[in-house]
Formats: structure tokens, sequence, C-alpha cells
């Protein structure tokens, strides 16, 4: 399941280049293109879902899986020992730009509350 005008999809099926960190058969890790801070990589689930807010309890196991890609991340960019944030901005007020589910894992230097 994927949205035609997904930027997302668009990566996840290779029709955008991206640099990935991680793939497995459920999830995708890929460099921000506009990074904040030395390591902002995006895990993103493969099927198309809007937000947080467009999960069910269904999805219970793939949200495990996100979290796994997380740690894996943290892992392979060297910023587990160090410490470092996830994110997800969720509708108008949190920010969201891009409506495919996303969480950014923010890292490499030390950072405060307002990033
Ligand atoms: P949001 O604002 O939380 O929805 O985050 C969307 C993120 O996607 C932003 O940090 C953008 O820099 C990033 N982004 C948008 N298009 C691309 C792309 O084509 N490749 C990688 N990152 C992207």
């Amino acid at each position: 399941m994927h949205e035609e005008n997904c930027v997302f999809c668009k990566i996840i099926r290779g029709e955008l280049p991206s640099k990935k960190v991680y793939e497995d058969d459920e999830t995708l890790a890929f460099h921000d293109i506009n990074p904040i801070a030395p390591v902002h990589v995006l895990v993103v689930p493969k099927r198309h879902i809007s937000s947080v807010m467009a999960l069910t309890d269904d999805d219970a196991a793939l949200i495990g899986r996100i979290h796994r890609t997380i740690r894996e991340v943290a892992t392979v960019t060297g910023v587990a020992e160090t410490g470092f944030r996830v994110i997800t901005n969720t509708g108008p007020h949190g920010q969201q730009t891009v409506f495919h589910l996303h969480y950014h894992v923010i890292g490499g230097r030390q950072l405060s509350w307002t990033m």
C-alpha cells in the first residue's frame, strides 16, 4: 500500500534517491535532506501511514520494528553511546510537513530541549 504522490513512498519505491542507513522488509532509515544535527536520520514504515494518529492496535508489532530500526540507526551512526533524540511531529501544531509517519533520530552534538 502506498500513496502515489507521497515523497517518502517514492523514496521507498526507489523513484527518488536517498542516503540509506538501514533497511528491512518493513522499515527504511535514510538521512534527512536538511539535517539539523550531525546525525539526522528518518525512520519510516514502508507501508504508507499518514501519522501517529493513523496507527491502530494492529500496528503494535510494526511499532516494535520501528524501534528496533531506531536502535540500529543509533548503533550504525555512533550515537548509541552519547545519546540522541527521537521525534515524531504530528499535525499542524506539531509542524508535520510530510504526511508519511516518520521518526527523526537526531544526535551527534549536545541537544537542548529547544534543539
Ligand atoms: P516533518 O517536518 O516532521 O514532517 O519532517 C519532514 C522531514 O523530511 C524534514 O526534516 C525534511 O527535511 C525531510 N525531507 C523532506 N523531503 C526529503 C527527502 O526527499 N529526503 C530526505 N528527507 C526529506
